[in-house]
């Protein structure tokens, strides 16, 4: 299949978790459901992890339990000091470019969130859209409808030509089932929903020739 399209997850794909910055957006998540919602914090790491498996994201189980403000959620979890834990990534900036393909985003996360992070890694101009949850509402990975969301925003309507990168194989089974070549960033790579591992972005190039090649296959097909 003539490969055309990429979406990468932002969060701890484009920048790698041990950089601690998702470790502190899991720490407000926690502080936003004891602060907003009266919640004890010994009940909140289990109510976290079912949200978490069953809605896709803690931010649609509190929705569908609490009735929360989507917005003040998502103000409160991302208001961090950006420039603790990012920086201007000029390598990762060449790399992307050097792509020949469509370049899109596809999170859970907000645009807000994502220009901020995608500023500070001076990447802004690399992407030719973002797939964020709005675009995604009321659905959110690893939902399949995220992913019919996101093929056609992107205005790619086989997902055989398309590559999907996440830290997640929860996010990446989906995609593979649909047909997409699924790459999993920084993580354990024997599951048969992911096409490929990649220790970090950086090793898109060397791991994954094909995608300057312009030919792929997932194992799926
Ligand atoms: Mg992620």
């Amino acid at each position: 299949m003539k490969f055309h399209t990429l979406f990468f997850d932002l969060d701890s794909t484009l920048y790698p978790e041990s950089n601690g910055m998702w470790v502190m957006i899991r720490q407000r998540i926690d502080l936003y459901m004891r602060d907003r919602l009266g919640l004890s914090p010994d009940e909140i790491p289990a109510l976290r992890h079912d949200y978490f498996t069953g809605y896709g994201t803690t931010l649609r189980g509190l929705q569908a339990h609490y009735g929360i403000d989507p917005q003040d959620y998502l103000n409160f979890v991302h208001d961090l000091p950006l420039d603790d834990y990012l920086q201007p990534e000029p390598q990762l900036r060449q790399l992307l470019l050097s792509i020949p393909h469509q370049r899109w985003i596809l999170t859970n996360s907000d645009l807000d969130h994502v220009n901020r992070v995608l500023n500070k890694m001076e990447i802004q101009d690399c992407f030719d859209g973002i797939v964020d949850v709005w675009a995604l509402d009321p659905y959110c990975k690893p939902q399949r409808e995220a992913y019919q969301r996101a093929l056609e925003l992107a205005h790619a309507p086989d997902p055989q030509g398309c590559a999907f990168l996440d830290d997640s194989i929860r996010n990446l089974a989906p995609a593979h089932e649909a047909g997409f070549f699924t790459i999993l960033v920084g993580g354990e790579g024997s599951d048969p929903a992911v096409d490929r591992a990649i220790a970090d972005i950086y090793d898109l190039r060397a791991s994954v020739p094909e995608l300057w090649d312009g030919f792929i296959t997932s194992n799926n097909q």
